[in-house]
């Protein structure tokens, strides 16, 4: 937040306690949008190669007045900027609001590789869908990569872009699995263009033993994320969107059923700490940020930390291999090279019980020693960023779209498989609210998967956690 905007703003007093309102929670006397302390997230930032690398980045303002829009979209990462972005094409006056600023979400922080499939697996949306439903689901993974490609060029978003994604097994009983759900994919899906990679293909292509196989998709790749999230924002304003950095919805009153008082007709009234604003249609995209104000969302997303590292510029030891690299474990090590020749490497995913993420020091310590399990001839290679984020995972894995009333749809649980499938979600989530129920065939499918919610007491919240936690290591060591 700006300067000299940590105390109590006098928007913030008048928002009032009433109702069963996410303000409420809030203790007034600290800073604004500071979430309870159940729901604090340690932030997690480090010195982030993509911020020491992004473009040019126009601070906007906040909301400081009573304003109207057509639509407002509560969140400016990939969802929520590609459905201003669809809403705006559709002749609607658009607006954005913005808790910190564009891209400070998942969306500047991830690993920037661009995968198909679901987080969960098509296999698991097969069981839950039945084949006719699971076909639609794939081709919904499918068109996300295609539209991603087709909005950098669109918006000609300098983002270093490159073809080529590889899910990689490290052991034969790993590699046996991958190969079986290519051949699957394949056959059902008509995915052919899912290509083998044997060990020794890999390892001429990565200069690194670790791997014994795995699936190439060409239609997946790799980019700079906070690049691309910028370049959305940059689109998003050139077609007249209004987008305000530093303005936290605090609370939120609509006719859909939604928290604060029923006004039929009037629309949604979103409250920021020095400013409102009225929108007939919403959007919520607010990622993993415990910020929403709805309680029903936020207990159905596990915050899951994963950190990053990015190394000194490789030079002549730069592997040929120009894909990004996934590993098949619960918990996967993710990295690619840049087009400067860094390797930026993933992985780590905690639940936030583990402390030792929130120490730079020791996050480092645990991913360079993760990296040279994979490349272990770079010993000597400096590590010059790390960083990490939140990712929102939902309790089964599988993305959490839908409906909260005729006028607002929400896109959440994308559970670290978001790149691609984000900004597919949130122009489905447009085209949904623009055309009604029914006109958006992707989303109301994936609308009708229901999830678990976890317990919004404290208490058996952290051994829930605890325990998926555990069965994860458990699933991925044996
Ligand atoms: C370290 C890391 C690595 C990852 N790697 C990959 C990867 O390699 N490939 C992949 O596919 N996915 C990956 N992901 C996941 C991917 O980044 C996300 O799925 C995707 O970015 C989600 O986009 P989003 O727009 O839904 O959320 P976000 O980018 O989190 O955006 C939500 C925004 O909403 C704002 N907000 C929240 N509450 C409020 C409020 N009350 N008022 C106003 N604003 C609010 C937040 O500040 C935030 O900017 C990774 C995630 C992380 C953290």
């Amino acid at each position: 937040m700006p300067a000299g905007r940590g105390g109590i703003p006098a928007g913030a007093r008048a928002l009032g306690t009433g109702g069963l309102s996410w303000a409420r929670d809030l203790d007034m006397s600290r800073p604004l949008f500071t979430p309870p302390p159940l729901l604090r997230l340690p932030p997690l930032d480090g010195q982030s190669l993509y911020v020491e690398t992004a473009h040019a980045r126009p601070e906007l303002p906040a909301l400081e007045q009573a304003a109207e829009a057509d639509a407002c979209v509560v969140g400016a990462g990939i969802a929520g900027l590609c459905a201003a972005i669809e809403l705006a094409r559709n002749g609607l006056r658009v607006c954005v609001l913005e808790a910190h600023r564009v891209g400070s979400g998942a969306s500047g922080r991830n690993g920037g590789q661009a995968l198909g499939d679901f987080a969960c697996g098509i296999e698991a949306l097969e069981r839950r869908l039945g084949p006719e439903g699971a076909s639609l689901a794939w081709e919904v993974s499918q068109q996300a990569l295609l539209r991603l490609r087709a909005r950098i060029r669109e918006h000609a978003i300098g983002c270093d872009w490159r073809d080529g994604a590889v899910v990689a097994a490290r052991t034969a009983p790993q590699a046996e699995r991958v190969h079986a759900a290519m051949r699957h994919r394949q056959q059902r899906y008509g995915a052919t263009q899912l290509r083998w990679l044997d060990g020794a293909a890999l390892r001429a292509g990565l200069h690194s033993e670790r791997y014994v196989g795995g699936v190439l998709d060409p239609l997946g790749g790799h980019l700079h994320p906070l690049n691309y999230t910028l370049g959305l924002a940059r689109a998003a304003r050139a077609l007249g969107v209004r987008i305000h950095e530093h303005s936290p919805v605090l609370r939120l009153d609509g006719p859909d059923g939604l928290e604060g008082p029923q006004r039929p007709g009037a629309g949604h009234l979103l409250r920021c700490p020095r400013g409102q604003l009225r929108a007939r249609l919403l959007v919520l995209a607010g990622g993993v940020v415990p910020g929403l104000p709805l309680r029903r969302l936020r207990w159905r997303i596990l915050p899951v930390a994963s950190c990053m590292i990015a190394t000194e510029p490789l030079e002549q030891a730069v592997p040929p291999a120009g894909f990004a690299v996934c590993d098949t474990e619960f918990v996967p090590d993710y990295f690619r090279f840049t087009v400067d020749g860094r390797l930026v490497f993933g992985g780590g995913a905690h639940w936030r019980v583990d402390r030792g993420l929130t120490d730079p020091a020791e996050r480092r310590r645990h991913l360079r020693r993760a990296m040279l399990r994979v490349f272990p001839q770079w010993e000597h290679v400096r590590i010059t960023h790390d960083w990490g984020g939140w990712i929102d995972v939902s309790l089964d894995r599988a993305p959490d779209f839908g409906r909260l009333g005729p006028a607002c749809v929400y896109v959440q649980g994308f559970s670290g498989h978001g790149l691609a499938l984000a900004g597919m979600a949130g122009e489905m989530a447009a085209r949904a609210l623009l055309e009604g129920p029914g006109a958006c065939p992707g989303f109301e499918l994936i609308g009708r998967l229901r999830h678990a919610t976890l317990p919004s007491c404290r208490l058996l919240r952290i051994p829930i956690a605890a325990l998926g936690a555990l069965w994860g290591r458990f699933l991925h060591t044996s």
